[in-house]
């Protein structure tokens, strides 16, 4: 796998703390965004990573462990 550089127009859905690159969550809908995360993660077999259930992630894809 690639290292992934945070880059800082890379904002983060405060609901589901999914990485998103447009205006909009692809995941959840909503535009509450935050430029202030930290800590990327990607979720590649949700049903197998225990982060993604404490996280409640049932989707792969590119999440923020933590958001402000
Ligand atoms: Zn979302």
């Amino acid at each position: 796998m690639a290292p992934v550089r945070k880059k800082k127009s890379m904002r983060v859905c405060r609901e589901c703390h999914k990485v998103v690159e447009g205006e909009a969550c692809v995941t959840c809908g909503s535009t509450n965004l935050s430029e202030d995360w930290t800590g990327y993660l990607v979720i590649i077999d949700p049903k197998n990573s225990g982060i993604a259930k404490q996280m409640k992630i049932d989707m792969p894809g590119r999440y923020a462990l933590k958001v402000r």
